[in-house]
């Protein structure tokens, strides 16, 4: 049956990013898409026929966009913290990696998924190895999202990459989509990102099916620019003359509405004019960033001046979760206590990024806000919590998912028009048996044998 959500008020951003608020609501829900919202009195005669969502109690928002994150690796979360990224990676991250099966990364995926739902989020932009079994996991979980079709020169070719692309992009009633993931400039040659741009630029212009995106790290470590040209110079390819990793993917023809970046931590001001006159998109993930002490992104100039910009946890490996209400109470925190100004990175904006702004980053239509038309991605959160009261007035309910809301006050998730998650418990999905999946798997990765 069809689903009507009701609350204490709803609150998003339309698509010209206004703060819109409806008081007492009720949304209306046919097959997958919300055909109508407003006030529990003036909607009340279109319940019949519908089940009904919620109470008096529940903050109606749109489902969260994790714009960047690798699903998968949730089987290595807390295996090896407190390390510098270099070491991290090629002493601990990349040896596991090499053990890895295809069914592991369903179980991984699947557990992040999870993990994501239960915490409001309803779309993820995952990069990961075995993206098949990754889609399985989206596909089963109910979650909505990208899996990556990879690309990294010498391992991942950009024709196993397009057999991806082929077999899951907008697939499972189109709540599955394939992205283009270029690792980064430090492991992909100049030759592999020309070539993948000369095929999504050919298939965006002749495609009937959502565009594609090419999803790239970028800017991350201080290091990048040297190692990208050490690679380049090692597969003999001739290296433009640029100072920073984004005039590299601009001179190389990357730099587009085509393009979303994660990180972006080492960006000048012309690096943030260049984003912003391609429409390029950006993932902002300052929680890892600050984990794998990495600097912090320059995110007043970036989220000032760039329209595209959503927010990703990254890898659960490297926050150490997937619940991005984390990131939110931190990019709303950080740049206050940084540059010593309460005023920075306020509660509207980092809503904002979190929704409305996702859904640019990913350029994915109408998941984002709570319009007839758009998609069923709905997440309620129980206001009625000691740490969530008094909540009588709009602004407190806004401070209150920037500065005290947490992943575990989600109360119901509703994807794609389909309750997956209700009062806290998952509709259709045993939990216990994903996580001893997970339990054994990791034992396996750690033993010497
Ligand atoms: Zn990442």
């Amino acid at each position: 049956m069809d689903l009507a959500v009701r609350g204490k008020i709803a609150l998003y951003f339309d698509d010209h990013h206004k703060l819109q608020i409806v008081k007492d609501p009720l949304i209306i829900i046919e097959d997958n898409s919300i055909v109508d919202i407003g006030s529990f009195d003036d909607k009340r005669n279109l319940i019949a026929g519908h089940d009904v969502v919620g109470d008096e109690n529940q903050l109606l928002i749109p489902g969260l966009v994790n714009c960047h994150t690798h699903l998968a690796m949730t089987l290595f979360r807390g295996l090896a913290d407190d390390l510098p990224l270099d070491k991290w990676l090629k002493e601990h991250i990349w040896p596991l990696e090499d053990k890895l099966q295809s069914a592991d990364v369903y179980y991984g995926a699947k557990l992040g998924a999870l993990e994501s739902i239960a915490s409001g989020v309803t779309t993820v932009n995952s990069m990961y190895w075995f993206p098949s079994d990754e889609a399985r996991a989206f596909a089963d979980s109910g979650l909505r999202g990208f899996i990556g079709a990879p690309v990294i020169t010498g391992i991942a070719t950009l024709s196993e990459a397009i057999n991806v692309i082929e077999k899951h992009h907008d697939t499972v009633d189109g709540r599955i989509r394939a992205c283009l993931s270029l690792h980064s400039p430090y492991t992909v040659t100049v030759q592999d990102f020309k070539d993948s741009a000369e095929y999504i630029n050919n298939y965006n212009e002749n495609t009937s099916k959502p565009k594609l995106l090419l999803h790239t790290h970028l800017a991350e470590s201080k290091t990048e620019m040297q190692d990208s040209r050490e690679l380049n110079k090692k597969h003999d390819q001739t290296y433009p003359d640029v100072s920073t990793p984004t005039e590299f993917l601009n001179e190389i023809g990357i730099l587009n509405e085509n393009l979303i970046a994660a990180h972006c931590i080492h960006l000048t001001e012309k690096d943030i004019q260049l984003f912003k006159d391609a429409r390029a998109r950006i993932s902002l993930n300052p929680l890892s960033n600050a984990k794998l002490g990495n600097y912090m992104p320059p995110v007043l100039g970036i989220i000032d001046q760039i329209e595209n910009v959503g927010l990703g946890t990254d890898g659960p490996a490297s926050n150490n979760t997937l619940d991005l209400f984390d990131t939110i109470r931190f990019l709303a925190l950080y740049y206050k206590g940084f540059y010593h100004d309460p005023t920075l990175v306020q509660a509207e904006q980092v809503f904002r990024l979190a929704t409305i702004g996702g859904e640019k980053a990913v350029n994915w239509k109408g998941i984002g806000l709570l319009e007839p038309n758009t998609s069923a991605d709905i997440v309620t959160i129980n206001l009625k919590k000691p740490h969530l009261t008094p909540n009588e007035s709009d602004d407190a309910i806004l401070n209150h998912f920037a500065y005290s809301m947490k992943g575990s006050d989600v109360e119901n998730v509703i994807i794609d028009g389909d309750l997956i998650f209700k009062n806290r418990s998952f509709v259709d999905q045993n939990v216990d048996e994903v996580m001893g999946k997970v339990e054994g798997i990791a034992q396996r990765l750690l033993s010497k044998d």
